[in-house]
């Protein structure tokens, strides 16, 4: 999918207000459906039932005043008789305008029968008025017959109604049933769509953010190499272009920088090794006699030249060290030797400074896998920095032992201790503290980080611990060779 953000983000938005949308109409259709079903309990079936009890009554009052009409022969009762059937007649075409098919046959046969009750009663009254004698028991059974007619037929609609309402109630029930049911399912079924549609989205834009984030990551570390492949979405594919552009553009600024140093390095250690050597020669005689004032200039402009084919080492070494073409030769030593032979390299500097150097080896020692030259030089970078930053009377301390497995040596000393935000820092290259008294022989910031690097392509790792202005102490572990 090349989707982008905003598409993502919309399209998933309009899917799940659309999933939303359909389960509130359905709930709400159905909602509609049952209260449909009730209105039409409440108001039809009741009332039909309503309308069989006053008209069972309206019957059964008239014949009650068309009984006693016939016995007193008084007209008000047969004018009361005769309201009755207004009133018979308007219930009776209620009843029709809502009964249901079943109801209006019933309806339609009471009607009839209303009909001939009326009749029989109408001639009855006339030939009372009349006088005429008839046979009023055949009349009363004609007419009953005609009552328990309508009065059977009016109970068989009640009955009916009844069933029907019934009916109608249990449609009800297993309408909320089934709606229950649905909406049940619909719902589940709807949430897992979301549920799956964000995972999709999210995942979508997280995965390539992710790879964004290890590919800085990697910048932040020193590689890049512009490898890194995401087609969608468009946004975060265009800033991974940039990324592997901008990889492509730092990896050459890296691959120039380190051609630079080389040649560089090249070009200075040459004529200074020439200085060295001639300034040597001149030292020793070699040139004719010289003045005191002459030999101090010479010596003076040995130790510069000294200095500055280290910085020029170190250089080397960093460049080469960047380019991956630092190579170690590895070999099974102790390394209790190369610290001793750290420690007396530095003795001439140890005494013009009055320090006290003292060496706690707490042998034997297992011997370690490593390049002795490359170990040594940890070990001058790390006891040059600790008698270069200790003060005149000082005291550093070199120690060796074996913790967790592992050879651990730690040189501390007495100088003005490393601030804590600066720990990690000076691992960095061209990292350098702001030393008061450290003027004296000023550092390239190179030297803690070409430690690091050898320590780590021994397997082993370096660190320092400092309370500030109570002295510093470096460490670094070694495997053992096994
Ligand atoms: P350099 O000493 O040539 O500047 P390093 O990489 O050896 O370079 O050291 C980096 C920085 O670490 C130094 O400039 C200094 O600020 C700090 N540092 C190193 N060793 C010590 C020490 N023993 N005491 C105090 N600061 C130190």
């Amino acid at each position: 999918m090349r989707l982008s953000l905003f598409s993502r983000l919309t399209l998933g938005y309009l899917t799940i207000f659309v999933l939303v949308t359909a389960v509130s109409v359905y709930a709400v259709s159905q909602l509609s459906r049952l209260d449909e079903l009730t209105g039409s309990i409440l108001t039809v079936d009741n009332r039909v039932l309503e309308l069989e009890k006053v008209l069972s009554d309206l019957l059964l009052s008239q014949s009650r005043y068309e009984q006693r009409f016939v016995i007193t022969k008084d007209e008000a009762l047969f004018e009361q008789f005769l309201r009755l059937k207004e009133d018979f007649n308007l219930q009776l075409s209620q009843a029709f305008a809502l009964g249901d098919a079943a109801a209006q046959n019933l309806l339609t046969q009471i009607q009839a029968d209303y009909h001939g009750y009326q009749e029989l009663i109408s001639g009855e009254a006339k030939l009372l008025s009349a006088r005429k004698a008839y046979s009023q028991a055949q009349y009363k059974q004609d007419k009953d017959k005609k009552l328990d007619g309508m009065l059977a037929a009016l109970e068989k609609l009640r009955l009916g109604q009844q069933q029907a309402t019934y009916g109608r109630v249990r449609q009800l029930a297993d309408a909320a049933d089934q709606a229950r049911r649905v909406s049940l399912f619909i719902t589940v079924a709807c949430l897992i769509a979301i549920l799956l549609l964000s995972l999709l989205i999210t995942r979508s834009i997280t995965r390539p953010v992710a790879l964004l984030k290890s590919k800085t990551r990697d910048i932040a570390e020193g590689r890049f190499d512009a490898g890194l492949r995401i087609s969608s979405p468009p946004e975060i594919a265009e800033l991974a272009a940039a990324f592997n552009r901008m990889c492509e553009r730092l990896g050459e600024l890296e691959r120039m920088k380190a051609d630079f140093f080389s040649s560089m390095s090249h070009e200075l250690r040459t004529p200074l090794t020439s200085i060295k050597e001639g300034t040597g020669l001149l030292l020793d005689g070699v040139g004719g006699e010289t003045t005191d004032k002459q030999r101090k200039l010479l010596t003076i402009l040995a130790e510069e030249s000294n200095r500055l084919i280290g910085v020029v080492n170190s250089l080397l070494d960093l460049s080469k060290l960047e380019a991956g073409m630092l190579n170690y030769e590895f070999e099974t030593v102790n390394l209790d030797p190369l610290i001793r032979r750290a420690v007396a390299e530095i003795a001439p500097l140890v005494e013009a400074k009055q320090i006290t150097v003292e060496t706690a080896i707490e042998g034997p020692l297992p011997p370690a896998r490593l390049d002795p030259e490359r170990m040594l030089q940890v070990l001058r970078n790390l006891l040059g920095n600790a008698v270069k930053f200790t003060p005149k009377g000082g005291q550093v301390t070199v120690t060796a032992t074996l913790v967790d497995g592992k050879l651990q040596v730690s040189v501390q000393d007495s100088g003005p201790g490393i601030p804590a935000e600066s720990l990690t820092a000076i691992f960095e290259k061209f990292h350098q503290g702001n030393h008061k008294g450290a003027h004296t022989r000023p550092g390239t910031g190179l030297g803690l980080a070409i430690a690091k690097s050898i320590i780590t392509s021994h397997g082993g790792e370096i660190w320092a611990e400092s309370q500030f202005g109570q002295g510093s102490k470096f460490f670094f572990v070694l495997p053992c060779s096994a």
